[in-house]
């Protein structure tokens, strides 16, 4: 037997044996909808976006679009968010075509090898570009200047430090990502002489964190990073991004990050900051905790079978929808998400099972050896912690399967 990670809070409670998912059966939405299927529960959405405003007073919250661009998803997250973050252009394409195209919902958009086409979407629509690097800047402006706009310019940067423990390092290395910190005052100054509006500064040094402490650390080096590039530069930047980084609990005995203590040391931080902050407004720009935990990728059994006295449950969806938790999306080592019988929940644990996806390859395996009650063809088995890095995370095309479908509830 091997252990799986604990479920969401919001999902922890069985009625009766049935799994509720925004009111409604998890059942229910599969035969409405069809299977496999991801269901995104607003109401827990909502919850997290309330407890980061509890934990982080006057601090700007961005939601960062690639966790999850399901378009009802961001209509529900703009009325709970002061921006969006994107990382490509067919980002900017989801949110407007969402209808999110307002100018009380500021974008920016980070990430190495923006085309020139994408710089020029990016400015017709008044999109903050965050360039990462010298070159990227010199063809903005380029392009601002042969249509005659101001483009509105912040600096990612590429700091000394990195998140500790985080899942994925970023910063304190060589990196694709933002410019060098000590070229950052140059490069502001050629975005002020060349008449751009200087936005700021953006730092984002790493993801899926359940360290307060190591999240903590982060945020004072970068409010001290700000700090020295304004007083190099004589300027305040008008605002600072100081990334985000925040992790949820995917993994036995992964607990979660302490948002309260890390509010608190924040505010410390910010109350002792360097004068020339003092107009600086700060953001968190987060996905995954924002909206990991509101998903659940529900799954049918299609067959049951022993092989050499191992049990298989083998689902119609897979990898190609939920390649995380097949353990493929990064991680060093394979572990289970948190998973249950949806039609069965809360029912004592009966057997040992592996539930493997409908792809042709070993990979698809999306729980290796947990205990589960029993679950019969036609079953429905949940994946939980699916709603960042999910369906637009996973290979689609991969094998020609069927689509995944989504719904908001
Ligand atoms: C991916 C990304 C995020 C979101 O990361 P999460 O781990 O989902 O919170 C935020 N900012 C930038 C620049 C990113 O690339």
């Amino acid at each position: 037997m091997k252990a799986m990670g604990p479920l969401p809070a919001d999902f922890a409670v069985a009625t009766q044996g049935v799994m509720i998912l925004g009111g409604q059966r998890a059942v229910e939405l599969v035969e409405a909808y069809g299977a496999p299927l991801f269901v995104y529960d607003r109401d827990v959405i909502a919850g997290q976006a309330r407890r980061f405003r509890e934990a982080f007073a006057g601090i700007g919250l961005h939601y960062a679009v690639k966790a999850n661009p399901m378009p009802d998803l961001l209509r529900h997250m703009a009325g709970m968010v002061d921006g969006f973050d994107l990382a490509s252009s067919g980002e900017l394409a989801t949110v407007s075509k969402a209808g999110l195209l307002r100018s009380d919902l500021p974008l920016s958009f980070a990430g190495p090898g923006k085309s020139d086409a994408d710089l020029a979407t990016a400015l017709a629509n008044d999109v903050c570009v965050h360039v990462e690097s010298e070159g990227e800047l010199e063809r903005l402006l380029a392009i601002a200047a042969a249509g005659g706009r101001r483009a509105k310019v912040g600096v990612r940067v590429n700091p000394p430090f990195g998140l500790k423990g985080s899942g994925m390092k970023m910063g304190g290395l060589a990196s694709q990502f933002g410019v060098d910190h000590e070229r950052v005052p140059a490069l502001v100054r050629r975005i002020v002489e060349a008449g751009a509006e200087w936005r700021g500064l953006h730092v984002y040094a790493g993801s899926q964190s359940l360290s307060a402490e190591a999240v903590i650390e982060m945020q004072r080096a970068t409010v001290a990073l700000a700090g020295d590039i304004a007083a190099e530069l004589g300027l305040t930047p008008p605002e600072v991004n100081l990334g985000g980084g925040f992790g949820i609990p995917y993994f036995a005995g992964d607990k979660p990050l302490d948002i309260a203590a890390v509010g608190a040391a924040l505010a410390e931080t910010l109350a002792a900051r360097p004068a020339i902050l003092r107009d600086t407004k700060f953001v968190i720009e987060l996905g995954r905790w924002l909206v990991g935990e509101c998903g659940v990728y529900l799954t049918r059994v299609v067959d049951r079978k022993v092989s050499r006295g191992k049990t298989f449950l083998v689902v119609d969806g897979g990898l190609h929808h939920m390649l995380a938790a097949s353990g493929n999306f990064g991680q060093l080592l394979r572990r289970n998400y948190p998973v249950a019988v949806a039609n069965r929940f809360g029912a004592e644990p009966e057997e040992e099972v592996s539930v493997v996806g409908c792809l042709c390859t070993p990979l698809d395996l999306l729980a290796d050896e947990v205990m589960l009650p029993r679950a019969e063809v036609g079953d429905v088995i949940a994946i939980f912690c699916a709603g960042a890095y999910g369906l637009t995370a996973s290979p689609q095309a991969f094998l020609s399967q069927g689509a995944a479908r989504e719904v908001l509830v």
